[in-house]
């Protein structure tokens, strides 16, 4: 009997979202003091759509020149309005800009999309849903800071710089925004170099909403903008979310300076499946860990540690649900698995691999066909495979996912724990101990249990260890933007 294969035998129809309301312009100026302004030298780059590598807008280039003229706008802003107007004021225009996102969510998730590879029931789904919600959350406490912070006076820092990645744009510039603006900061933001047209958008939502100028300006560039942002000495706080890397080069500038910073950065987290629990639930919990957003997740549960007794079911049942996972168009409503976001990435995902199958692992792919143009990576599983290898230890930011077995739950808590990451975690099980003894013993800032990626503003999220410091969302992700003074 011949088996059915789903690559050949069972298509989708395509289901191609429209993009007629879309209106690009061809080229994107920075966003300072309430104005689109051109970059001082005048230069450009390019974005691209990584899904057929055409290029969708031309972007300014910030030099040092302008990020001096955005900090001194965000500076003047916050003595002459923004820190003088009420809490409750304050927080209208966060509800206001929270408003324009929700009506322009189709717009946002589309761009999203185009300029950043992921699926667009992604973007459509949770991207943008949630940064709105972020920014009616913090809406909310903008004129509620004393009972957040009872008996303290709360005050302000003044300018904060933030800098956020390609992995979920439109999101990481709310949960970086919305906080800084309810607390009575104001900000000067830079987007990573191959995203930056939903940032676009945001300003030109945020100049909808009226906010005064300077308050909140966009500047986009590279790592040498970031890097001017840092090192600007009227900034007076620093937030980034990005590699480790990068987070350890920010500690070393601002080692000294007095000057506060928060840094998000990257994971390797374990996803941990025991024997009694729901194997199909966990399953899904699974693919939903290591190939949301392609694996560009800094949350990803890329390291999957399954119990001894069930790992020949799982990792059967994890291959045969792999075969059904679209990869595609990320513009076609039925696709799961969308574009590595750029050329570089990919080439990062493959060297990983490469090492992988070097260092013995066995790999298996799935075997979907891969668009001829654009930038693309299978869904991919390791096995045999173990703590010391490369794939296993470095965060590899992609769909590729390491599989290892454990016998006890201390044997799993001591694996997980070896790491020099503690962003998050998972553990799927019908033991309500085991959660408890578990996600105790594990170092990481967030855990799911029996199920994984969930995200909600009232929920801090950050990490430990290389994985950073501070939290953003919750009542926790407005203390890094505040002083606290006795009342
Ligand atoms: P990245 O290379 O560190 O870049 C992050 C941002 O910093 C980008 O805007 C980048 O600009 C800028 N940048 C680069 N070099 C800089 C420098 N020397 N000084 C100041 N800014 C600089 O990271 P990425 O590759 O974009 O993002 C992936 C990483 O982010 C992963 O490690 C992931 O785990 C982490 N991440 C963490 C969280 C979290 O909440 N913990 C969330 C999302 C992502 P360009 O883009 O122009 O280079
Ligand atoms: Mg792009």
């Amino acid at each position: 009997m011949n088996s059915l294969n789903l690559q050949t035998d069972w298509q989708y129809d395509p289901a191609p979202q429209s993009t007629d309301h879309i209106n690009l312009k061809e080229s994107y100026d920075l966003f300072i003091n309430g104005a689109f302004v051109p970059a001082k030298n005048n230069n450009h780059r390019n974005t691209i759509n990584p899904s057929n590598e055409k290029i969708i807008a031309k972007v300014a280039d910030a030099g040092p020149d302008d990020v001096n003229l955005a900090v001194s706008a965000a500076r003047k802003a916050y003595e002459t309005s923004w820190s003088k107007i009420s809490h409750s004021e304050r927080g209208k225009y966060l509800f206001r800009i929270a408003r324009i996102i929700q009506e322009r969510s189709r717009e946002l998730a589309v761009i999203e999309s185009m300029d950043g590879g992921k699926p667009i029931r992604e973007s459509r789904d949770i991207d943008v849903p949630l940064a709105a919600a972020h920014f009616f959350y913090y809406a909310g406490w903008a004129d509620k800071l004393k009972y957040a912070f009872p008996g303290r006076e709360t005050q302000p820092l003044g300018v904060a710089g933030q800098i956020i990645p390609w992995n979920f744009p439109l999101l990481m510039a709310a949960w970086k925004i919305a906080p800084a603006l309810a607390t009575g900061n104001t900000i000067v933001l830079k987007p990573a170099e191959t995203t930056p047209l939903t940032a676009m958008l945001l300003a030109e939502i945020i100049r909808e909403a009226d906010l005064p100028d300077g308050v909140v300006n966009i500047i986009t560039g590279d790592g040498s903008t970031g890097s001017s942002l840092v090192e600007h000495p009227d900034v007076d706080k620093i937030a980034f979310t990005g590699s480790t890397a990068v987070g350890k080069e920010i500690m070393k500038k601002l080692a000294g300076k007095n000057k506060p910073y928060t840094l998000e950065l990257g994971g390797k987290a374990a996803n941990i499946i025991f024997a009694d629990a729901a194997i199909d639930q966990a399953i899904e919990g699974i693919v939903n860990s290591i190939f949301f957003n392609q694996g560009h997740v800094c949350c990803a549960g890329s390291r999957l540690f399954v119990e001894e007794s069930i790992s020949d079911e799982i990792i059967f049942k994890l291959r045969e649900r792999m075969e059904t996972l679209i990869v595609g168009d990320p513009l076609d409503k039925n696709t799961d698995i969308g574009a590595i976001n750029s050329k570089e990435q990919l080439k990062r995902i493959q060297e990983y691999v490469k090492i992988g199958q070097d260092e013995g692992g066995e790999l298996y792919q799935s075997k979907c066909k891969l668009p001829n143009t654009g930038y693309w990576h299978a869904p991919t599983l390791f096995c045999n495979v173990s703590q010391s290898h490369r794939i296993v230890q470095e965060e590899i930011f992609g769909p590729v996912l390491a599989i290892q077995t454990f016998r006890t739950v201390d044997e799993v808590i001591e694996k997980a724990n070896n790491t020099p990451y503690g962003l998050s975690g998972g553990v799927w099980t019908d033991k309500g101990a085991k959660i408890f003894k578990v996600t105790q013993n594990i170092r990481a800032g967030v855990i799911w249990a029996n199920t994984f990626n969930k995200f909600d503003p009232s929920a801090p999220f950050g990490g430990y260890k290389e994985s950073g410091m501070g939290r953003e969302g919750g009542i926790q992700g407005l203390l890094p933007y505040l002083k606290l003074n006795p009342c």
